[in-house]
C-alpha cells in the first residue's frame, strides 16, 4: 500500500509534565502537566489513532492485528517500537528499566525497555542522569538504603541535538528543562527507584527498590556512542543508533527535493522541526508517520528535520 499513516497522538499528564508542547507543536494538550506525547504508539496504555486516509479512525494495534502485510508480516507479536515525545517541566524519577527475559518472568509478558534519547531542546544548564557510581550490588544497596543519590547517581550536562542510548539495567533520569524525542521498545515496565519524595495527590509514588536491584547492571557500563552521518544528495542522513530493538536516523533536508529509499519493512517518521512535503502530501514539525510496507521509496521537499526508526527484521529473515 502506497500511504501514508498518520497519527494521532495519545497525551499523559505526569507531575513533572510542563505546557510546552502546545506552543511548540501545536497539540491541542489536556493540561497544565502534560507529561508525554505517546505520537505513534500500539501500546495498550496509549494506542493511536490513524487520522484520515483507508484506516481513518483505526487504533494502530488493530491495524497491526488485521492488516500485518502492512507491517512486512512481521512476526513481532505487538507492534515493536513506541515514539514519545517528553516535555519535563520538572525531574522525572530515578529510574531503570528491565530486558526481554526478566520483562517476561516479571511483568506478564510484557516486552522489555531499551530506549533512547534525542535532546530537541533544553535549558542552558539541563543535565541529565545516566549511570551510577557503586562498585557492586552490595554497594548499590548500601547507597539506596542509606539516601546517599548525590553521591550515587552520575550527572551530566546537555544540550540540544544530543543522543543517548539506554539499555536495560541503566540507572537514568530525564531532568527538568528538557524536551525529548524518545525511541524505545513497546513497554510501560519503570521500576522507580528515587522520586525525590514528592507526593502525587498527597501520597508518594510507588517505588520499586528490589526490582530495580535486581535489574540494574553494576558496575555501570558506558554506551559507547557511535553516530555516523552521510550524505544523501541534498539531505543528511545521520545513523544515531543501531541496536538488536531499531536503528534511529535523524534525516535533515535544507530546501529543494531529495529522494530516498524507505529502510526495515515499515518505517517510522516524526517532523521534528521546518515543514514541507512527502510525495507531494503536506507535513510539518509535530506531525508523526508511518510508511507501510509497499511504500519502496519516498521524495522529501522543503526545510525538514526529521526523526526516523525502524526495525531489522527484514534483513534477519532473509
Ligand atoms: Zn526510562
Amino acid at each position: 500500500m502506497k500511504e501514508i499513516l498518520f497519527l494521532k497522538p495519545v497525551f499523559k499528564q505526569m507531575i513533572w509534565g510542563g505546557n510546552r508542547m502546545a506552543a511548540e507543536y501545536g497539540y491541542d494538550i489536556p493540561g497544565e502537566n502534560t507529561g508525554e506525547c505517546w505520537a505513534i504508539s500500539a501500546h495498550k496504555n496509549g494506542d493511536g489513532v490513524i487520522a484520515g486516509g483507508t484506516y481513518d479512525g483505526w487504533n494502530l494495534s488493530r491495524l497491526y492485528a488485521e492488516h500485518r502485510e502492512l507491517f512486512g508480516n512481521s512476526t513481532e507479536e505487538v507492534f515493536p517500537l513506541l515514539v514519545k515525545i517528553i516535555d519535563a517541566k520538572a525531574d522525572l524519577s530515578i529510574q531503570v528499566h528491565p530486558d526481554d527475559t526478566y520483562a517476561k518472568e516479571n511483568e506478564n509478558g510484557s516486552l522489555g525497555k531499551t530506549e533512547c534519547w534525542y535532546i530537541l531542546d533544553c535549558d542552558a544548564d539541563a543535565t541529565i542522569v545516566i549511570g551510577h557510581n557503586a562498585k557492586n550490588k552490595e554497594d548499590l544497596r548500601q547507597m539506596i538504603a542509606q539516601d546517599r543519590w548525590e553521591e550515587l547517581i552520575s550527572v551530566r550536562p546537555i544540550h540540544k541535538g544530543d543522543f543517548f542510548q539506554i539499555d536495560p539495567g541503566t540507572v537514568h533520569a530525564i531532568k527538568a528543562g528538557t524536551l525529548i524525542l524518545e525511541t524505545q521498545q513497546s513497554s510501560d515496565v519503570t521500576y522507580r527507584l528515587y522520586d525525590y519524595g514528592r507526593l502525587q495527590n498527597g501520597k508518594p509514588r510507588e517505588l520499586h527498590i528490589e526490582k530495580s536491584i535486581d535489574v540494574i547492571g553494576c558496575p555501570h557500563k558506558e554506551q559507547q556512542e557511535s553516530s555516523a552521518v552521510c550524505q544523501v544528495g541534498k539531505a543528511k542522513v545521520q545513523t544515531m543508533v543501531t541496536c538488536p530493538f531499531y536503528t534511529v536516523e535523524k534525516i535533515t533536508l535544507t530546501g529543494g527535493n531529495q529522494r530516498f529509499q524507505t529502510e526495515g519493512d515499515y518505517q517510522l517518521f516524526s517532523v521534528i522541526d521546518g515543514e514541507g512535503t512527502l510525495d507531494d502530501v503536506a507535513i510539518k514539525k509535530g506531525d508523526h508517520f508511518i510508511l507501510p510496507s509497499g511504500y519502496d521509496n519516498y521524495c522529501l521537499e522543503g526545510t525538514l528535520e526529521l526523526m526516523t526508526s525502524y526495525t531489522r527484521e527484514k534483513e534477519e529473515v532473509k
